[in-house]
């Protein structure tokens, strides 16, 4: 390059990096598999009677967040959600996470939620699908342990990550397995892996029943929320 060009072009070096990194973040937000991903949420609900949030694709956290919502549906159960390109990758566990290393709980896969889900507590409506309480029971961030540089999603798609996790109950070491069990749904595995976190003996779903965002019990969501009935107003 002669030199001329080669100052030019490092005079303007920064404003084209500026440009292609921003042009690949917006590409990764709007990727076609995070809009088919949520797909299945959008389907399966309707919004102008819940008032769980539309499925819009959200921004890319600099560190990738979790939330664990526990759901006092037909079963009580808690569905853990992790930040993966763009879409919440979901799990339901029928009874919910453990920091007790011999612990190792059920997660069955659901459907991919949209980002604003994280922030949802609330009450959805009977008749609709998921009808019941809604509470964030543990909320905050998570760090890839196989490294800043390894894919999250490559490693759901492989059945094995292990996470380490900054929430307000849950803190350290996870791994998220999945096993050969189980047909159309196969049957993950969610577990504490041993660190100076792990609590043998624990059960921090009874001893840390509430909101981790409002402190409120889910009976307390429950009145506090339920939808108005018009009847009371005749
Ligand atoms: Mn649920």
């Amino acid at each position: 390059m002669p030199a001329r060009l080669a100052r030019r072009w490092l005079k303007h070096k920064p404003i084209f990096s500026f440009l292609l990194n921003s042009i690949s973040s917006v590409s990764c937000i709007h990727s076609v598999n995070g809009k088919e991903s949520l797909e299945e949420y959008k389907e399966k609900r309707d919004f102008s009677a819940t008032p769980e949030p539309t499925g819009k694709l959200g921004e890319r956290n600099s560190e990738p967040i979790f939330v664990i919502q526990k759901h006092d549906a037909r079963n009580l159960h808690y569905d853990l959600r992790l930040e993966s390109e763009g879409v919440l990758k979901s799990w339901a566990v029928p009874k919910g996470p453990s920091m007790d290393t011999k612990v190792k709980r059920l997660a069955v896969p659901t459907e991919d939620h949209p980002m604003a889900y994280a922030d949802f507590e609330g009450v959805i409506p009977e008749g609709h699908y998921g009808a019941g309480t809604v509470l964030i029971w543990d909320s905050g961030t998570f760090q890839n342990t196989k490294g800043k540089d390894a894919s999250f999603a490559e490693n759901l798609k492989e059945g094995h990550a292990t996470i380490r996790i900054s929430g307000s109950k849950l803190v350290g070491k996870f791994a998220l397995i999945r096993t050969k069990r189980g047909g159309k749904r196969p049957q993950w595995l969610f577990f504490k892996m041993k660190d100076e976190y792990s609590m043998p003996g624990s059960d921090i779903t009874v001893e840390y029943p509430n909101s981790s965002k409002t402190g409120r019990s889910l009976s307390e969501v429950t009145e506090q929320e339920a939808p108005v009935d018009l009847g009371d107003f005749e």
